[in-house]
């Protein structure tokens, strides 16, 4: 028995890093997860039959967040998976880019980065929230996934935290939205991981070490950190937790 037993949940960004441990985590306790995937399909395909032989249910669609066809037959498809409307309990929107080593500086930041990043980073959540909202049932669960980058300022990746920071406004309408029947929704917001997301920047000499000891808990976060946090947020026990961002940090930027 888990504590998510009988629960349909949707990760976005599901095949990897952050996004494949939540899903581990949501179905590791009894949810049925589908998962949206943009191009690491054999990473998905082996989430899946990790998922299957551990004795969970999971499937993996391809798709584009920030593209409004695609997320309509995001749905569609959790649908025929799901069954008929309403039949949603659980929504993460953790699908996100970052600069991946490009120039995302408020100096010298390429137009096209920043809208790239605003498409998937912001319109995505947006368009997923939209779709979800009349598929989720009472008492369930929204969280999205921030970044510390929300709260501090960061001229050297500018574009990227302002991003960040409309979820935040993203999380509080939406709480308020979906309050009355009893869905929550919340931020979590991650400090450094170590994922493909940072994977550039994890080249450059000393990044681990100095990230680690900028963090009170004195080192850098794993994407099960991130998943731990979400499936705090999903529990019944959380109920009444809603419209906050949780840092799940190790402490950093207090
Ligand atoms: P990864 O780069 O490891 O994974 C990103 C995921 O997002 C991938 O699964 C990718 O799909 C998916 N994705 C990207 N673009 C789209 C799109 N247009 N449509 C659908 N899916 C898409 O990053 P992380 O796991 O580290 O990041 C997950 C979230 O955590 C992001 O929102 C990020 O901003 C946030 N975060 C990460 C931090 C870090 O240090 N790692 C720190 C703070 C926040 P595919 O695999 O198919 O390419």
């Amino acid at each position: 028995m888990g504590c998510l037993d009988r629960k349909n949940a949707l990760v976005t960004g599901g095949a990897r890093g952050i996004g494949a441990a939540i899903v581990r985590r949501l179905a590791g306790e009894g949810a049925y997860v589908g998962f949206v995937y943009r191009g690491a399909a054999d990473a998905a395909d082996a989430l899946v039959r990790e998922v299957e032989d551990a004795g969970g249910r999971a499937f993996a669609m391809q798709g584009d967040v920030a593209d409004s066809a695609s997320v309509a037959e995001i749905f569609a498809f959790c649908d025929e998976k799901f069954g008929a409307a309403p039949n949603l309990d659980i929504l993460i929107n953790n699908a996100g880019i970052g600069s991946d080593g490009q120039d995302a500086s408020l100096k010298s930041g390429s137009e096209e980065l920043f809208d790239r990043m605003m498409a998937v980073n912001v319109k995505g959540p947006y368009l997923v929230t939209q779709a979800a909202l009349p598929r989720l049932r009472d008492n369930g669960r929204i969280v999205n996934i921030g970044s510390i980058s929300g709260k501090v300022a960061q001229h050297f990746a500018a574009g990227y935290a302002m991003t960040k920071r409309a979820l935040q406004s993203l999380t509080f309408s939406t709480a308020t939205q979906v309050a009355r029947r009893g869905i929550t929704c919340n931020l979590v917001a991650p400090g450094a991981v170590a994922t493909d997301f940072i994977a550039k920047l994890r080249e450059r000499p000393g990044f681990d070490e100095s990230n680690a000891n900028a963090t009170p808990m004195g080192r850098m976060g794993q994407p099960d950190d991130i998943a731990g946090a979400v499936l705090m947020l999903c529990r019944e026990e959380a109920r009444w937790v809603t419209g906050n961002i949780i840092e799940a940090a190790g402490g950093l930027a207090i």
